[in-house]
Order: C-alpha cells, then structure tokens, then sequence
C-alpha cells in the first residue's frame, strides 16, 4: 500500500444519507429505526465505496441483439466488519455486494486508555488477494480503526478502505498519519471528541443504539 495517492476523506453529502444520519442522531430515535436507518444508510454509503469497481465488456444476448455490455470485473471484496458496531453498518453493504466475502475484528476500548484492545479476529485465508472495505459507524481516537487497518496489513490486504457514519477530526488526522492511503468515506465529518472520547455532536455509542444495550 506504499504509493503517492493522497490522503482521501469523501463527506458523502447526499441528502438521504444526512437526513436519515440525522434521525439517527436524534435520541428519541428507538433501536428498531436506528438499526433500520444504520442498514440504510450502509447501502448508500457502500455504493459510493464502491464507485471505482471495474468493469469488463461481456457478451450479452438482450431479447433483440447481441451487445458487448460492461460487467463488474470480477474483483474479489471483503466487508471487514469492526464489532460490534461496524456490523449494523455491514449488512447493507452486504445487499449490495452479496458474494462478497465477510470478515470480523473484535475491538474493545480501554476506558481508561482509550487504546483499542483486540479480542476477536476472523478473515478470509485469501485475504492477500482481496480489497478490504472496513466498516465502523464511529471514527473517533482514531484508535480502532488504526489497529484493525494495521491487522489487514500485516496480512497483507491488497488495499483498504474505511467507511464510515460519522467521524471526528482527530480520528482522519490519527488514521491519516499512521495510513495515508486508506480513503475514508463518511456521511459526516464532526466537531471534535469530549473528553470521554465521544464524538461531538455525533450520536452517541454505537453500538447500545443498534442493539438496544442501554
Ligand atoms: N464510539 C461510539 O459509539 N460513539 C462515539 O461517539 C465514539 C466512539
């Protein structure tokens, strides 16, 4: 992954990603429809990650003609998911790319330290011959996202991209200065973290929204 590409951030500011993100924002928004919009917003999120897919010309019969028309290349996938989070994200991606391979990174935060601590890892054998597009709803520390990228590169991942839902700026500028080349796609780019870590205005935690834990 060393090469001159610059660090990419896309704020994907199509208005039902920001409307559907800011019902979700929005506290009184019960875990059903916050699971609901999450997969949502996956979806949309994950066609603009994968916008630059290539395609190959195929010969297809049509009901009138024989016509050389553009496929998918062929280019192999893993959705990468950080948990337990970054799952809620995962499935509407996965509507997209259904053959898509599925890996997990299990995650945890040291409260204290912040620093992400790994507990649970599970990816494809093949992985050194796949496109890794890893997802986590909450790019805060920067922390997780740093060591789940560090992971797919000590095996040798073929490139790595972040989806995300809402990041912080010293999240990009941690994950920017330690991998330059990963792109990030986001619907939203915040304010900054309190002093919990949390990302502000942001959302909340996660993953006790998706799955109803508080
Ligand atoms: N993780 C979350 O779930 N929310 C935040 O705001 C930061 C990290």
């Amino acid at each position: 992954m060393s090469d001159n590409r610059q660090a990419e951030l896309r704020v994907v500011d199509h208005p039902l990603v920001q409307h559907k993100l800011s019902l979700m924002r929005a506290q009184e928004t019960p875990t059903g429809a916050f699971r609901q919009l999450m997969r949502e917003v996956g979806l949309l999120l994950g066609y603009e990650a994968t916008r630059d897919l290539p395609l190959a010309e195929a010969e297809i019969e049509t009901p009138l003609e024989r016509a050389r028309l553009p496929v998918l290349s062929g280019k192999k996938l893993c959705l990468v998911s950080i948990l337990r989070a970054g799952n809620g994200l995962l499935d509407g991606i996965l509507e997209l790319v259904p053959s898509a391979r599925v890996g997990h990174i299990g995650l945890y935060r040291d409260p204290r330290t912040l620093q992400a601590i790994e507990y649970y890892l599970k990816l494809p054998e093949d992985l050194a011959e796949r496109d890794v597009i890893l997802v986590d709803p909450m790019l805060a520390t920067g922390n997780s996202a740093v060591a789940a990228v560090s992971r797919l590169v000590e095996l040798k991942a073929r490139s790595v991209k972040l989806v995300c839902l809402v990041a912080a700026p010293e999240g990009v500028e941690r994950l920017h200065g330690v991998f330059p080349t990963v792109p990030i796609i986001t619907a939203a780019l915040d304010r900054c973290l309190d002093e919990h870590g949390y990302i502000l205005p942001g959302l909340g935690d996660a993953g006790d929204r998706l799955f109803g834990t508080k």
